[in-house]
C-alpha cells in the first residue's frame, strides 16, 4: 500500500486501509487502501483530486449489494457515495440523492400514494447502484421511473444533467456500465411516478397474489416483501449479492430449439421479439441445483441462481462456483450466461 500523508481536510473523510467485506452484503473482500465517504459533490470533487494527485485507480460504491470484491481488496481510492435526502419537485416528482437506499425511496413513494416503483420494493442497495444496474423485478425495471439523472462528470469536474435516452437504459444496463459512462458518478436522480393507479402484475409469483387484477400500493409493496423474504437468504445471517448471473435473451428461434429439449421452458418476450429466460429454472430443473453446496459457498434453496457464502467463502471460491455454473449451464443449454455481480479487481 503506498503511503500517503492526508491533509487535515482529507482525513475529515477519507481513510486509510479500510476493509471492504463490511460494505458489502457477500461478506467477502479484502482492504482498500483509501476509503472517501462522501456527502456532496464538494467532497466529491476533493476525492477525485486525491485520487489524481496520487494515481490512484477509483472504484464508486453504492450499497455494496451487487459486488463481489477480491481476497486482496483495491489498490486504490473507493468512494462511497453517501449524498441523502428526497425532496418533491412537484407533486408526483421526487429527487433523491444517490446514497439513499433503493427501499427507503420505494416506502416514501407508496406512503405518498406514487405509482411506478412499489414493485421495486425490498431490493437491497442505494437508489443510485439501482440507476447504474437498472435494477428491476416483477416485470418493473427502476429505469422507467426517472425523468432524469444529475451526475458528476469526473472529466469537466462539472455537474451534468442526463435524461433517460442518454443513459442507454437496457437489461440490468446502462451508460454507467461502460467505458464511456465510468466517468460519470451519479449524484441524484429525479423520478416521474404517477398518483393514477397502475399495477403491474404480469409476473406470475406477483399475479398469483392479486387474481382480480388490482390491489392498493401498500398491499402490493407488502405482497413483493414477502414474496422476496421466502426467496433470498437473511443479510443478517448470510452474505449474498443476489442474483449472481443474469437471465439470457436470446431469439424466438433459439427458443423454439431449447423448448424442444426441454418443454416447460419458461420465457419473457421483450418489447423486441427477443425472449428472456429465466435461468433460475435451468438451475433448478436442469442442473438440480437447490442447495448444492461447496464449502462455504452455493446455491440458496429456495433460489439456485442466489449464491450464497455460508460463513468463511472467499472471492476465489465463488469465483470457481460460478465457473462450473455457467460451463454446466453451456453443456445443457448452449447459453453463454453473464455475471449480473460486478467484480472489484481481478478475482
Ligand atoms: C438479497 C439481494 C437481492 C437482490 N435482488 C435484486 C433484484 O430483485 N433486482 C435487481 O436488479 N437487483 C437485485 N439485487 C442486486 C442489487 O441489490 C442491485 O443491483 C442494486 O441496485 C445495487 O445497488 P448498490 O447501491 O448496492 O450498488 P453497488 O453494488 O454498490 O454497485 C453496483 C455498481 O454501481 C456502481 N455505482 C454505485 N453507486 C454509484 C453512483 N452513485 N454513481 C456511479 N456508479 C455507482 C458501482 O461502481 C458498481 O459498478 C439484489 C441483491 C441482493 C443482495
Amino acid at each position: 500500500m503506498k503511503h500517503i500523508e492526508l491533509s487535515a481536510r482529507e482525513a475529515r473523510f477519507i481513510r486509510a486501509g479500510v476493509a471492504l467485506a463490511p460494505y458489502t452484503t457477500f461478506k467477502i473482500g479484502g482492504n482498500a487502501d483509501f476509503f472517501a465517504e462522501v456527502t456532496h459533490t464538494d467532497e466529491l470533487r476533493e476525492a477525485f483530486l486525491f485520487a489524481h494527485t496520487h494515481t490512484l485507480p477509483i472504484f464508486i460504491l453504492g450499497g455494496g449489494t451487487n459486488l463481489l470484491v477480491a481476497d486482496e481488496g483495491f489498490r486504490g481510492l473507493i468512494v462511497h457515495v453517501h449524498v441523502r435526502g428526497i425532496t418533491y419537485a412537484d407533486e408526483h416528482t421526487l429527487t433523491v440523492g444517490a446514497g439513499e437506499s433503493l427501499d427507503d425511496v420505494v416506502r416514501y413513494a407508496t406512503l405518498h400514494g406514487l405509482w411506478g416503483i412499489e414493485n421495486l420494493s425490498a431490493i437491497p442497495g442505494t437508489i443510485g447502484g439501482a440507476a447504474v444496474q437498472n435494477a428491476g423485478a416483477y416485470g418493473v425495471e427502476i429505469a422507467s421511473g426517472i425523468k432524469n439523472i444529475e451526475v458528476y462528470d469526473t472529466l469537466t469536474n462539472e455537474l451534468r444533467t442526463l435524461s433517460p435516452a442518454e443513459c442507454q437504459y437496457g437489461y440490468r444496463d446502462s451508460i454507467f456500465k461502460t467505458d464511456e459512462g465510468k466517468r460519470f458518478v451519479i449524484v441524484h436522480i429525479t423520478l416521474a411516478l404517477s398518483t393514477r393507479p397502475k399495477p403491474q402484475f404480469s409476473y406470475k409469483d406477483l399475479a398469483a397474489v392479486f387474481p382480480e387484477g388490482s390491489a392498493s400500493l401498500e398491499e402490493i409493496r407488502a405482497a413483493v416483501v414477502n414474496i422476496r423474504a421466502a426467496k433470498f437468504p437473511d443479510l443478517k445471517q448470510y452474505g449474498t449479492a443476489g442474483s449472481f448471473f443474469k437471465n439470457p435473451v436470446i431469439s424466438g428461434e433459439e427458443y423454439a430449439v431449447l423448448q424442444e429439449k426441454y418443454p416447460l421452458l419458461p420465457g419473457h418476450t421483450q418489447g423486441d421479439g427477443m425472449i428472456k429466460i429465466p435461468i433460475a429454472w435451468i438451475l433448478d430443473n436442469v442442473l438440480a441445483m437447490r442447495g448444492v453446496r461447496e464449502g462455504d459457498i452455493g446455491a440458496w434453496e429456495a433460489q439456485p441462481l442466489v449464491l450464497t457464502n455460508y460463513g468463511h467463502a472467499t472471492a476465489r471460491d465463488v469465483d470457481a462456483f460460478a465457473q462450473k455454473i455457467a460451463q454446466d449451464v453451456y453443456e445443457a443449454a448452449g447459453i453463454e450466461i453473464e455475471r449480473e455481480v460486478i467484480q472489484v479487481s481481478g478475482i
